[in-house]
């Protein structure tokens, strides 16, 4: 049987251990947080645990945490919650979780080529008045950072709320509500090795006291959330988030620039190579080769890539970010490589022999 080596890690994680292990424990708990017998009290304690780690691993107060089914939702309860319908800013590379709640009525803050927020641009339309600003930390396709401390600071002097969409950067880079500077962040379980099903929105004291439900319900979450809580994702959740480390996920990038080195030898081209990125994600062109056909070959080869944005129809879309970044045709060139937590110095041979042996077929020699 072909081995598998899998390089699509911001599509979501491979479940930890620890994560799996609590994750199973908590499907053995039988009662219902909100109910009040024994059963009850001893899921609320896994549940307010579950709270209390998450919180504390991403510096904020357990009060303030929102759990959600991911982090779609949490980024539709920030926006919908916080703008009150009022005037959002957001970024051009935003994932379409944000896209969508903002809506088209939306105002674009614009991104360099390297995919950094325009931080001028950004001065500019604060001036005109805004409710809230939502930027990501680290963009799922390129891994570019965004400048979330100074973003902070403008919308602080512009006294307009602050949303910071943490999925793909929480537990690969620091990641902290209060360090940032926002309003609130969204947090995904599965992007931290954790079982899909959970996210959450963690928030500041002020935001979360005026934050608008978008699911009204059995008054779970302080009414903030209805809805009886996904308890083992909820676990699981908790259990990556502490397993989940900036300085696990920062051993991943020489393991990126051995890959990228590799391809570039091919005739790559690194995008967003002169921005400060993900440590486990790189982003390559290959000229005059179409993205589908290389996720294509490179599946046959054994290898799982993405192309473009992570096509949730399992279509190819063109994607908004390479175009945001004025890449033109190249982006439709372009593949995702995302190196799991788990990746090895094996992921690289395997994809340098890999990506060769494609290159070569698609007529394009090794530099
Ligand atoms: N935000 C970003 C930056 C993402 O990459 C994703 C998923 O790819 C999401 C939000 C949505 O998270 P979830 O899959 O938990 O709904």
């Amino acid at each position: 049987m072909q081995r598998r080596f899998y390089f699509d890690a911001n599509a979501t994680e491979p479940l930890r251990p620890e994560a799996r292990a609590a994750t199973l424990a908590a499907l053995d708990a039988l009662g219902n947080p909100s109910s009040i017998h024994g059963e009850g009290r001893a899921a609320r304690r896994l549940l307010e645990d579950a709270r209390e780690a998450i919180a504390a691993r991403f510096g904020g107060a357990p009060r303030n945490l929102v759990f959600t089914a991911g982090g779609t939702e949490a980024d539709a309860l920030a926006i919908h919650g916080l703008a009150g319908g009022g005037r959002v800013l957001r970024g051009a590379t935003e994932h379409p979780a944000v896209i969508a709640a903002a809506g088209p009525q939306a105002d674009i803050i614009p991104v360099d080529p390297q995919g950094v927020v325009r931080l001028e641009a950004l001065e500019a339309m604060l001036a005109e008045g805004a409710a809230l600003v939502s930027v990501m930390l680290a963009n799922n396709e390129t891994g570019t950072v965004q400048p979330v401390a100074e973003i902070s600071r403008l919308c602080r002097a512009a006294g307009v709320a602050f949303h910071v969409d943490a999925v793909q950067g929480a537990g690969r880079l620091p990641t902290s509500l209060a360090e940032i500077g926002a309003d609130a962040i969204s947090l995904s379980g599965h992007k931290l090795g954790g079982p899909p099903g959970a996210g959450a929105l963690l928030l500041t004291r002020d935001a979360a006291d005026r934050l608008m439900p978008l699911m009204l319900g059995g008054g779970q979450e302080r009414g903030r959330r209805g809805g009886t809580h996904a308890l083992p994702a909820i676990a699981g959740f908790a259990a990556a988030a502490r397993a989940a480390t900036a300085e696990d996920a920062a051993s991943l990038a020489p393991l990126r620039d051995a890959i990228e080195r590799a391809a570039v030898a091919c005739g790559a081209v690194v995008i967003a190579g002169g921005a400060a990125r993900l440590p486990n994600t790189t982003c390559l062109m290959l000229p005059g080769c179409r993205a589908e056909a290389q996720v294509i070959a490179l599946d046959l080869a054994g290898l799982a890539v993405s192309a473009g944005s992570a096509c949730s129809s399992g279509k190819v879309a063109r994607s908004h970010v390479l175009e945001a970044m004025s890449l033109g045709a190249g982006a439709g060139e372009t593949i995702r490589v995302s190196l799991p937590w788990n990746a090895t110095g094996e992921h690289v041979s395997v994809f340098a022999e890999a990506y060769r042996s494609m290159a070569e077929r698609m007529g394009r020699r090794a530099a």
